[in-house]
């Protein structure tokens, strides 16, 4: 059949050949694939109704939910911009990702935080009941907003604006088209083997570009069924993967050393009888997560690495040649890699830059900070470091933005991470820099197992033993939990805030 060119034709081979299929289906809804087209049919005439024109940017507050799902995809087809946000924000993150995007609607879900309910109800946000959706709230805003042009070619009209996830300073609003989100949906369908009878479980965010192109479009090209869950709970998915048929995983780290201490502490056997695929991805991986989770689950976990910028994925580990390593991969097929500077470094450590269909459009509304970021020939800058191996896989040594600088010396926080999470009684942890008369220091935060009793002291000795002196933290802090961003991801800008606060 024809390959299709906009996110909402994705399904549409599926529909005529599996329509008893299950497409979508959350605690609440089973949509199947010839339910499909009706639903998004019926949920693009209600955004119609609501004044919805092609060009306007549709403020989505949700948690995922099959209602999300079908929302993006009625939006793509009345060429208006999905811009999908956390239903966890505070009101004043949706008022600046409001302000910023020029939405002139807003759709709160049902289920969206009380933060975001009193948001809705501040701005005056109407309670509708749609069909296929159910309960939401409609906000009209920006009354006076234009809507964006409508591009010429189909493929290259932005599908979504979505948010980073704001660990390095605010968030940006990333311009995403049709054929980015489909061109890594079908990377995904292709190196990860996806196709009818797969059942995908869906906790990453669709609020995050993760979760639109590697789970949404990727499942839906597939003819797979993305099982839509609206937040992590090691309970709930040791659950899901024991009794609810999960042949494929996607995950941060986090989240896997989450479950693998939950089924620990609790002493609770992890079942996975269906499971093929398990892919971890956003952050680091470290050498001990891989090793716990393979011993208990029996499969490889997979690596990837990427960033909103490029749809996500850059490099994928492949199935037929497993990593004994940390190594994100190859570059994904059908792009360009390259590492800047690596010559001149001597372990071979330059920036990756990538160049390719999975790259954005640009940054919204942002044409200085598009035109540093993006060259004038297409190379993407990421601001990450790596260097690359015989085989061609590349090894994430950090941003080079957290690059910590000692004494003259280069600190990179993941190899210290990395040993720190390889301690028994560390959940996980993170590294960052402080600065103290030009120079700076490392300082490290750690989560702990529940009822560990480990010390300070004991993690320093444990880190000298393994770490060259200039490495070991000036500082190491025990906390109870690392803040974390919905997908996951440790949010450093906070704690490099505590770091400089000096406690
Ligand atoms: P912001 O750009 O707002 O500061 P962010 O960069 O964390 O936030 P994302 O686009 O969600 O927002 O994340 C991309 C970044 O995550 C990459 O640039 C890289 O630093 C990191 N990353 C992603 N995957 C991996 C991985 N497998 N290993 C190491 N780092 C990774
Ligand atoms: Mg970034």
């Amino acid at each position: 059949g024809a390959v299709p060119r906009r996110i909402h034709h994705a399904f549409l081979p599926w529909a005529a050949s599996q329509p008893d299929a299950i497409a979508l289906a959350d605690d609440l809804i089973t949509l199947r694939y010839g339910e499909l087209p009706a639903a998004v049919d019926a949920v693009a005439a209600q955004f119609s109704a609501a004044g919805v024109r092609p060009g306007d940017r549709v403020l989505l507050v949700a948690e995922n939910a099959v209602a999300l799902a079908v929302c993006i995809m009625a939006l793509s087809q009345l060429d208006a911009w999905s811009a999908t946000v956390n239903a966890r924000l505070s009101a004043r993150e949706i008022d600046n990702f409001l302000d910023h995007s020029g939405a002139r609607r807003a759709l709160y879900f049902g289920a969206v935080s009380p933060a975001a309910q009193a948001h809705a109800v501040a701005r005056g946000a109407e309670r509708q009941l749609w069909p296929v959706i159910g309960e939401v709230y409609l906000g009209a805003l920006n009354t006076h907003a234009e809507p964006e042009p409508v591009f010429a070619d189909p493929a290259q009209q932005p599908a979504v604006m979505v948010y980073t996830s704001g660990t390095t300073g605010a968030p940006k609003a990333v311009m995403l088209s049709h054929a980015n989100l489909l061109f890594i949906g079908n990377n995904n369908r292709v190196l990860r083997k996806l196709g009818p009878g797969d059942t995908v479980y869906g906790v990453l965010p669709l609020s995050h570009v993760y979760g639109l192109s590697a789970l949404l479009v990727a499942s839906l090209v597939s003819g797979a069924a993305l099982l839509l869950v609206p937040r992590f709970s090691e309970q709930a998915l040791a659950h899901a993967l024991a009794m609810r048929g999960i042949t494929v995983m996607h995950g941060a780290p986090a989240m896997y050393a989450k479950l693998l201490a939950w089924s620990e502490q609790t002493g609770t056997p992890l079942l996975a009888p269906h499971l093929r695929v398990a892919q971890s991805g956003g952050a680091p991986l470290t050498a001990s997560l891989k090793t716990d989770f393979e011993k208990a689950f029996r499969i490889v976990l997979q690596n990837g690495y990427g960033m909103t910028e490029a749809a996500p994925s850059i490099c994928q580990t492949r199935m037929e040649a497993p990593r004994p390593d940390c190594s994100v991969g190859q570059a994904i097929p059908g792009i360009e890699v390259r590492l800047q500077g690596a010559e001149l470094d001597e372990a071979g450590v330059g920036e990756i830059q990538v160049r390719g269909p999975n790259v954005m459009l640009g940054y919204y509304r942002a044409p200085e900070l598009s035109a540093e970021t993006l060259t004038a020939d297409g190379w993407l800058r990421t601001g990450d470091l790596a260097r690359v191996d015989a085989d061609g896989a590349y090894h994430v040594v950090g941003r080079s933005k957290e690059l910590i600088i000692r004494s003259g010396f280069n600190v990179y926080p993941v190899e210290v991470e990395q040993v720190l999470n390889g301690h028994p009684d560390v959940v996980q942890s993170a590294v960052v820099g402080r600065a103290v008369e030009g120079n700076e220091e490392v300082v490290a935060f750690v989560e702990t197992a529940q009822d560990a009793k480990v010390s300070v002291d004991a993690l320093r000795a444990y880190l000298k033993e393994r770490l060259s002196p200039y490495k070991v933290p000036t500082q190491i802090v025990i906390m109870q939990h690392l803040p974390a961003a919905p997908t996951g991801k440790i949010l450093k800008k906070e704690l490099q805030r505590i770091a400089a606060s000096g406690n």
